[in-house]
């Protein structure tokens, strides 16, 4: 199976699992969310698989993103407690901090950035 690890963010739904049984190790899995996370043997990059369509049965089609990319959604979503609290300035202030802390760890995760 070829590593597309390092030039895709995110599978198509028909892929994910043929991708996962061939190329991917499972490092954990969260029975609560059953939220797993996987890792490329090759590149050691990071993927995140996830249920969104929970209310379909079986739970539907996993969802399969790289961190970097599930770190992008987080830093999107952080970026609107401006709005949603604009009258709690500590809140604000530690969503920034959030923000921060995740283009740290996984670099391109600010999409307003450059
Ligand atoms: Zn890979």
């Amino acid at each position: 199976m070829m590593c597309v690890c390092r030039g895709m963010d995110q599978l198509p739904a028909d892929q994910v699992q043929r991708y996962v049984e061939a190329h991917l190790t499972e490092m954990d899995r969260d029975p609560e969310t059953w939220v797993i996370v996987y890792e490329c043997p090759r590149t050691g990059v990071r993927w995140l698989g996830d249920f969104p369509h929970s209310q379909m049965h079986g739970g539907g089609p996993m969802r399969l993103r790289t961190f970097t990319t599930v770190s992008r959604a987080i830093w999107s979503h952080l970026f609107l407690v401006r709005q949603l609290l604009e009258d709690d300035p500590t809140a604000v202030s530690e969503a920034s901090d959030l923000r921060l802390r995740l283009e740290v760890r996984y670099p391109g995760t600010d999409p307003t950035a450059d």
